[in-house]
């Protein structure tokens, strides 16, 4: 990607931020920004940033102006969802914008908008997962994908490029913030810690990892609310589930 692509104008707000601008092309999109769902029901902001294409990566909410062209991508949050299934048409939809500025959004603009940015960065950009994580957060510092579609964008990347940016492990989030981070240090339990936390650790802090560890073995023998705990407990369930 060359350096004009990058949106030149910081523009990084809770429910609205510029993630990407062309350059002199105009087949491709001018601007994508990713936002929230109060973003896509503003009128204001809708026509302050000039917005007529919108990907609707949510379950329920409107598509809201008649004026506007949607596609709707109707993603959960759930730990399950399949977005592979989905993104393709996203990507398409948005590649398809011949010179008009496009808002990707979910409710909060920070895991579905955001992984289907990430997928559009790799495949029309040809950025790795990582880079292409880098420069989300760079541009959206609220952004934070989950773990699921994270490994199903190590998937999508596997098959464009036949090669992972990214281990297993650096999907593992830090027991503390609970976002991936790939910037870390190793806590003394050998967890990792993000890099952010590590710096402001107070002395008596408990690594998520460790404690849920511990609470699952002492679950050793009622395993029915254990899939709940899995998904709402600890964030870390792949390495989990090792132990199970
Ligand atoms: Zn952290
Ligand atoms: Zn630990």
């Amino acid at each position: 990607m060359e350096e004009t692509k990058y949106a030149s104008v910081k523009m990084d707000h809770p429910h609205w931020s510029l993630a990407w601008e062309a350059g002199p092309a105009k087949d491709r999109p001018a601007r994508i920004y990713i936002g929230s769902e109060k973003a896509a029901k503003s009128r204001t902001w809708m026509t302050k940033f000039n917005i007529t294409r919108v990907v609707n990566c949510t379950l329920g909410c409107p598509n809201k102006f008649g004026d506007k062209e949607y596609t709707r991508l109707a993603i959960s949050d759930d730990i399950n969802e399949n977005l592979l299934g989905k993104l393709s048409r996203g990507i398409r939809f948005v590649e398809d914008s011949h010179g008009a500025n496009v808002l990707i959004h979910c409710s909060k603009g920070i895991s579905r908008s955001v992984s289907v940015f990430i997928g559009w960065l790799m495949k029309m950009e040809k950025l790795t997962l990582r880079q292409s994580f880098f420069y989300v957060q760079a541009k959206r510092s609220v952004a934070d994908p989950n773990s699921n579609f994270m490994r199903q964008l190590m998937t999508f990347e596997l098959n464009l490029f036949n090669q992972p940016s990214l281990t297993p492990d650096d999907l593992l989030p830090c027991p503390f913030c609970l976002k991936i981070c790939f910037e870390f240090a190793l806590l003394a339990c050998n967890h990792r810690c993000c890099i952010h936390c590590f710096k402001k650790l107070p002395k008596n802090a408990t690594c998520s990892h460790c404690s849920y560890e511990e609470k699952l073995l002492k679950h050793n023998n009622s395993v029915e609310d254990l899939s709940d705990f899995l998904h709402t407990m600890c964030p870390n369930f792949e390495e989990i589930k090792k132990i199970e």
